[in-house]
């Protein structure tokens, strides 16, 4: 496949943007390099090059496009909300009713406050958290991704007792202090972090179900020993919904069925973003009345957006869950990806490539390892240099994927039976060269 343009405009990327990328994860460096393929123009299911290649996409843009590109009901909102006026700077209507539907999908929300990306979303909550319990630590899960704000960037100390260390440069190693960090699924290291520091533990935050190592379930009473836990020591409960509102079903994890009994997992606080916005920048944090109303003007938690609730990406975010509310959108996306990944599965097992797929529902992730993966450790205890070959040629064969062995694989209503039987296919020829 030739993609001699997107090699030259990353050569001129480089001159100019730092990196060549403008997030970090859309780089290849974790993928054995490269530049990566700059598209034109995305439509459906597929992604169109500068060199004119097409691929069909699973990155669904790190989660938002779960309806596709330039899906027509979203296309047409934002362009009416554009010519009604892309910024007001007061109140509209639309903010209401985008707030009104993520309510009724999400009761545990009493208030919401809209923001620009899932990082502020996030970052707010652990504000409010704060403000409430008058605490200042917050305990988070290794592997868990929370955005780029300071405190949430700090990775494990040496054990669930010990207090953090920075991820980043520029991140003091006073702010680290404030985070403890135990492992996803493990309540007796949750429990020993919250017996050492639970007198100062503002709140747990966790992504209640993983999407950023890979999709990881709760184990059964995760979730539920977390939040009795976090309460009985005086902490609040933040559940990072960013990519898992409206990803399985219409509604959030707290509401998705199969867990553990929803009054008994309900968070004080959660934070929203990518598909509640329907493509465009969006983030939203919402919880409790008594919880919320912390928040400035009301209270004295203070958190402010010159852009937050702009009616381009309310606009957006109300049309895309228009879409996800027909009947039969999910049902749809996990039939295709159940037969997507029984599909790679069986192709790698035919070529002798040990390979665990995690699949919820329309997304999934690919593991080079023969073991279970549940938790942080596992998923770094997998083969890298398998990934970055099978990402390679999946590209060179029209797939793109998302260039990290820890991200996943998204539908959209758009995929068709005819694009995962070219993905299978795609994979065992894959498979086939990685295996010689
Ligand atoms: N939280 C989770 C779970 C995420 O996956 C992400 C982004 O991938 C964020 C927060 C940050 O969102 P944004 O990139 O919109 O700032």
């Amino acid at each position: 496949m030739n993609r001699s343009k997107s090699e030259q405009y990353y050569a001129e990327a480089l001159e100019h943007i730092v990196g060549g990328v403008n997030s970090p994860s859309r780089s290849f460096k974790a993928v054995g390099g490269g530049a990566p393929v700059f598209m034109k123009r995305g439509q459906g299911a597929y992604f169109y090059d500068e060199d004119d290649n097409k691929y069909i996409d699973y990155l669904a843009a790190y989660g938002p496009i779960i309806t596709g590109h330039a899906h027509p009901h979203i296309t047409k909102a934002i362009t009416e909300a554009a010519s009604n006026g892309t910024l007001l700077g007061t109140p509209t209507v639309l903010e209401i009713k985008l707030a009104k539907m993520l309510k009724e999908a999400i009761p545990s929300m009493d208030k919401v406050r809209f923001v620009n990306s899932g990082t502020e979303a996030v970052m707010t909550t652990i504000r409010v958290a704060r403000a409430y319990t008058k605490r200042n630590k917050i305990i988070k899960f290794a592997g868990n991704y929370h955005g780029h704000s300071d405190l949430v960037l700090v990775a494990a100390g040496s054990g669930p007792s010990t207090l953090g260390i920075p991820d980043s440069a520029g991140i003091p190693a006073s702010i680290a202090q404030e985070v403890i960090t135990v492992p996803y699924n493990d309540l007796s290291g949750l429990e020993e972090a919250l017996q050492k520091w639970g007198h100062d533990v503002a709140a747990v935050m966790v992504e209640p179900i993983v999407g950023n190592f890979g999709m990881v379930m709760p184990k059964p009473g995760f979730l539920e020993g977390l939040c009795k836990l976090a309460h009985d020591h005086g902490a609040l409960v933040i559940y990072d919904e960013v990519i898992t509102a409206f990803r399985f079903h219409y509604g959030s994890t707290q509401t998705y069925a199969g867990l553990d009994n929803h009054d008994l997992i309900k968070p004080d606080l959660t934070a929203l973003g990518k598909i509640i916005g329907g493509g465009l920048p969006i983030g939203a944090y919402g919880g409790s009345k008594e919880v919320m109303e912390q928040v400035a003007p009301l209270g004295p938690a203070y958190q402010a957006g010159t852009m937050a609730g702009n009616p381009a990406s309310i606009s957006a975010g109300i049309a895309c869950l228009e879409v996800l509310s027909q009947p039969g959108v999910y049902e749809e996306m996990e039939r295709l990806t159940i037969k997507l990944t029984e599909g790679i599965q069986a192709a790698a097992d035919r070529h002798g490539i040990p390979l665990t797929i995690n699949r919820v529902r329309g997304s999934f992730s690919t593991h080079f390892c023969d073991h279970p993966v549940t938790d942080y450790e596992e998923a770094q205890d997998t083969d890298g240099e398998a990934f970055a070959s099978f990402f390679q040629h999946m590209l060179n064969r029209g797939v793109h994927l998302a260039p990290s062995k820890y991200e996943a694989w998204f539908l959209t209503t758009e995929h068709t039976d005819a694009d995962i039987e070219a993905t299978i296919e795609a994979a065992d020829s894959s498979f086939e060269a990685m295996a010689k």
